[in-house]
């Protein structure tokens, strides 16, 4: 048996919306006083990992953007570039994923990242920023790695599960008999995401998206009641990453984009993630032209606005220029969905619609409970670590949210 022991569910879009009684009965029985609290919405698709996991913000961890600008475009050949062309016209996004991977490993060339829909023309500008999930320790940046890296230095051990949705009962389970029994490692996450799936899919308010929420509640009212019975000294932090905003409007970007007079890579390139378009330039006239030419809802964000979404300076790898969508709107297509619109998305610049929540239980006797009305996800890493009596090699942003008795 282990111990001390900290298994965080990282609740994959869990609005603060869904917590109340008739939704989530058995999480609101949990998540009262100061149990719960409210976590600051992060902007930036890798930022949460990093603040979870690395207990930086993105102006430190430089995780951002799942993808950005290789050094220089892949090279490859006139013939690998006609076939992809032709994939590009596949109009279904899973399959023409498969497509893309299957000709790509058969010719031995490198897989480009996962984003399906990356026009070919624009396909071999782009890489992801990280070689895999954090929890497989990729190469972070000069002097950041994660509390995955503190727990093999300290010899101790984790496990992270992220299951497919259809397997998230069995996973829930298995969960569950191992708290009984006082069988989890030091750090166990358990990441279910099927509440973002179905959120993006059907929408916040859609019945898809109902049936998840009454099944995330179920299966976790039953994790927290074993912890609360579990023989191990365990801190159970649930906690999302983001919320789920319901979307009505849809911004065809791409047919505006590529009608500016500038051509793709010589002068300018352009990533459309769900919330936001980037835009690099080669040139100076390209700028103007896309600061004075390109319009849609939604604004370039400043320098100040970066500052206040704790970027800082981004690097270059990812963009010169950020067009923050509103509320509300999704970019589609973008480089993730061609052929299935989102009716829920999330990483609006300061998304205000509803907010990420955590949710703070324990083993008898620690009785644990936060400091704060509100934290981020920084606190959570620097809470986690502080636990299981890990130091990070640098100074992290986070500070501890969790007393106990
Ligand atoms: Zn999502």
């Amino acid at each position: 048996m282990t111990d001390p022991t900290v298994l965080l569910i990282w609740a994959d879009g869990l609005s603060s919306r869904y917590l109340n009684e008739l939704d989530t009965p058995l999480l609101s029985k949990f998540a009262v006083g100061s149990r719960q609290a409210t976590l600051q919405s992060m902007f930036g698709y890798l930022s949460v990992g990093g603040a979870v996991f690395c207990g930086l913000q993105p102006g430190r961890s430089r995780l951002l953007w799942e993808f950005g600008r290789r050094e220089a475009p892949a090279s490859v050949g006139s013939a690998l570039r006609a076939v992809l062309s032709v994939v590009d016209h596949v109009p279904n996004d899973r399959a023409r994923f498969l497509l893309r991977l299957g000709i790509l490993r058969s010719l031995g060339t490198e897989y480009l990242g996962l984003a399906n829909a990356i026009p070919h023309d624009l396909l071999w500008y782009f890489q992801p920023r990280l070689s895999s999930q954090l929890e497989h320790r990729p190469r972070v940046g000069e002097g950041v790695n994660t509390i995955f890296d503190w727990l093999v230095g300290a010899g101790m051990a984790y496990e992270y599960s992220r299951p497919p949705p259809a397997d998230e009962g069995s996973a829930a389970a298995s969960l569950i008999s191992r708290i009984r029994k006082g069988q989890l490692p030091n750090l166990f996450v358990y990441h279910p995401v099927s509440l973002d799936v179905t959120g993006h899919k059907s929408g916040p308010r859609g019945a898809a998206t109902k049936r998840a929420i009454a099944r995330f509640d179920r299966t976790t009212g039953r994790i927290l009641s074993a912890i609360e019975h579990s023989p191990a000294k365990i801190l159970c932090i649930t906690m999302s990453d983001h919320g789920m905003q319901p979307i009505e409007n849809l911004f065809d970007s791409q047919s505006r984009i590529r009608r500016l007079p500038l051509r793709i890579g010589k002068d300018y390139l352009y990533f459309m993630d769900s919330t936001m378009i980037r835009f690099w330039f080669e040139t100076a006239s390209a700028e103007d032209i896309i600061r004075s030419d390109f319009s849609g809802p939604g604004r370039f964000l400043t320098q100040r606005d970066l500052e206040a979404a704790a970027i800082g300076k981004p690097d270059r790898f990812y963009g010169d220029l950020f067009f923050a969508i509103e509320q509300g709107w999704a970019v589609y297509p973008d480089f993730f969905r061609r052929t299935h619109r989102p009716r829920g998305m999330h990483g609006y610049y300061r998304q205000t619609y509803d907010t990420p929540v955590a949710i703070v239980g324990g083993s008898p006797g620690l009785s644990p409970r936060f400091t704060v009305p509100e934290g981020n996800h920084t606190d959570i890493c620097r809470t986690m670590a502080d636990f299981l009596g890990l130091k990070a090699p640098f100074e992290m942003d986070g500070k501890p949210i969790v007393e106990y008795s």
